[in-house]
């Protein structure tokens, strides 16, 4: 059993990362002292597979369960389901200290948080994350939200959970596209923050893509750890917390580029961190040896190094500019210096960004 703990003073949690954790939910949950009644929020891929076992778990420990199915896919992480959740749960009188559990990936983790954080102001939140990218990412840092039809994750907030339960059993039924997709994430951690951790990819990536427990317990504790503290350093993202923006400049430039339908997440984080290390390279930061280890493991994980053909640099850099996180029209990018340390590079020289933009498009 690894526990990473989670130090935010008052809304400290631990995330526990285990094999056989869901089976155990109701006695970790009964530890908190809460109203024994819980809304667990689910989608059907995931209550199918694992609703039962959740359930089960809660009522041998004494929770009533009420469970809430939403449909599968981003489109439902809206206010409009928020609402039917809202109403589900003043019906069944759910109080002040009636914990509100998220079973699923990201999307059910964004939705279910940001229900939790606005009914009543805010009731007792656990993640169940079954996902790798809502294991190693969305379990750390409190981000909660709904997407608004104009932009994503546009409605939200920072709330804490009260604790993580990531059960690496589940990983697999994943399909194996959503897996290589959480491994992107995984490697921008150790090029942001740990070369050790990077090293040890490169040593132990087919283990984690045969999904071997002792290696995946590894690489989801490193990584929450890393993510842990660069969010300690900057909880509400004024600053230190954009390295973890390392790959996403460009990521997410391609990803609403492309409608958000051709890419998962990490494989759009992927062609980021390749174009990156590019960049940093084209600039004299970072050696040209390493950039070939970065893009290098990123191929071995199975995922894209090159922006598909059809794809411009003129509109990649339009898009990139459209991001919400560009301030004042300043392109920012996140390049390393060394496998893992990067720096926060602003206004990098346009020359040299649509340089690296023709050489990552075909
Ligand atoms: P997802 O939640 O859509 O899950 C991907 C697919 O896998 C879905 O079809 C889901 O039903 C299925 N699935 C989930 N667990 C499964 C399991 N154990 N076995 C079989 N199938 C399973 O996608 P995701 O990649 O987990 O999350 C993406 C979302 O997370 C986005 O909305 C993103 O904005 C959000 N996110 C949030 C944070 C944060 O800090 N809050 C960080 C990263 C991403
Ligand atoms: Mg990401």
């Amino acid at each position: 059993m690894q526990e990473v703990y989670i130090n935010l003073g008052a809304r400290s949690y631990s995330i526990y990362v285990d094999t056989g954790l869901l089976p155990r939910l109701g006695e970790y949950l009964k530890v908190l002292k809460l109203t024994p009644r819980v809304l667990l929020i689910t989608n059907p891929v995931v209550g199918s597979l694992y609703g039962a076992v959740a359930e089960t778990a809660l009522r041998n420990a004494g929770f009533e369960v009420i469970r809430a199915e939403i449909p599968d896919g981003e489109e439902y992480k809206s206010l409009a389901t928020a609402e039917k959740l809202y109403d589900l749960a003043y019906t069944r009188e759910l109080d002040r200290r009636s914990p509100v559990v998220a079973l699923g990936g990201g999307v059910v983790g964004d939705l279910a948080g940001f229900v939790a954080a606005t009914y009543l102001r805010g009731v007792p939140f656990i993640q169940v994350p079954t996902t790798l990218l809502a294991q190693v990412d969305s379990s750390v840092g409190g981000k909660v939200a709904v997407n608004h039809p104009r932009g994503k994750n546009i409605i939200g907030a920072f709330y804490q959970p009260r604790l993580v339960l990531a059960d690496l059993d589940v990983l697999k039924t994943l399909d194996p596209r959503e897996v290589r997709a959480g491994l992107a994430e995984v490697i921008k951690y150790g090029v942001i923050a740990d070369q050790a951790f990077f090293a040890w990819l490169e040593e132990n990536l087919e283990r984690l893509l045969a999904l071997e427990a002792r290696a995946l317990a590894h690489a989801v504790a490193v990584s929450c750890r890393i993510k842990a503290r660069v969010v300690q350093e900057d909880e509400t993202e004024q600053g230190r917390r954009a390295i973890l923006n390392f790959g996403h400049t460009l990521g997410h430039a391609l990803e609403a580029l492309t409608g958000y339908t051709t890419y998962r997440h990490g494989e759009a984080v992927a062609i980021g961190m390749a174009a990156a290390v590019r960049l940093a390279v084209a600039l004299g930061m970072f050696p040209e040896g390493d950039a070939a280890r970065v893009i290098n493991l990123i191929r071995r994980a199975g995922l894209p190094v090159e922006v598909p053909a059809g794809i411009s640099p003129g509109e990649l850099l339009a898009s990139m500019r459209r991001d919400k996180k560009v301030l004042a029209g300043r392109l920012t990018f996140v390049l390393p210096v060394e496998i893992g340390r990067v720096e926060i590079v602003r206004d990098a020289p346009e020359e040299a960004v649509g340089r690296v933009l023709r050489l990552c498009c075909n």
